[in-house]
């Protein structure tokens, strides 16, 4: 939550369900808010686990391990699989880059995302169907790019964080009863309150190629995106 990259880390196992795995804590970012999962391993001495998936379930984050054999107060050290979650947090920062771009020139709002290692998608509420404007607002997405903004993550007070407007924008999608919000930040560009992993620098998520455009209905389009 605090640091996105962390890519290895201490913890002890304090539930298992067959090959659902708790942790203490845990760097592993379970599937959610339209962003897939981490996999990586857990390592007890000489044993390694693999994590194929992580979920969320009333809170609580699962591990889900190749094998059994891990117990309640076992020590482990969680290791991400870098790379992967490394192109998830490039996908994601660019997904909230297109997102801020789409605002700012059309006022148009994303009502869905998949974010995945090699295509991503957004959706958006735009009248037309204007393939040459969507276009345009990618290639303003790469000029961004290349200003290489800092992107922010901190925590803010309910109250305080609810007098930003970008933010009430999107309060409908927010938990009710969180005291704090988690804030990402692209500086000068956009701000939002998100869960997520994301890079520190956009100028990291390279160069955002569309890949192809959907007519998903009435004001319903859907963008994919890859990065090299
Ligand atoms: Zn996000």
């Amino acid at each position: 939550m605090n640091d996105c990259y962390v890519k290895e880390f201490s913890a002890t196992v304090t539930a298992t369900d067959n090959n659902l795995i708790e942790l203490d804590k845990t760097a592993f970012y379970p599937t959610g808010g339209g962003v897939m999962h981490d996999t990586g391993w857990l390592l007890r001495g000489s044993d390694e686990f693999l994590v194929m998936n992580v979920v969320k379930k009333d809170g609580r984050v699962w591990h889900e391990v190749a094998a059994v054999g891990l117990q309640v107060g076992d020590a482990v050290i969680g290791r991400l699989d870098w790379a992967r979650r490394y192109k998830l947090m490039r996908m994601h920062t660019a997904a909230h880059l297109l997102s801020a771009v789409f605002y700012k020139e059309a006022s148009l709002l994303i009502t869905g995302n998949q974010i995945d290692t090699e295509v991503s998608r957004i959706d958006f509420n735009m009248e037309t169907f204007d393939k040459d404007l969507i276009g345009s607002f990618v290639t303003k997405a790469n000029q961004l790019i290349k200003q290489d903004a800092e992107v922010k993550i901190y925590f803010l007070d309910r109250e305080e964080a609810m007098r930003i407007p970008a933010v009430v924008k999107l309060a409908g999608a927010l938990p009710p009863n969180v005291p704090k919000l988690r804030i990402v930040e692209i500086a000068g560009i956009d701000l939002q309150a998100d869960g997520g992993c994301h890079v520190s620098r956009i100028s990291e998520i390279g160069e955002i190629v569309l890949q192809k455009l959907e007519n998903k209905g009435k004001n319903n389009r859907r963008l994919y995106y890859v990065l090299t």
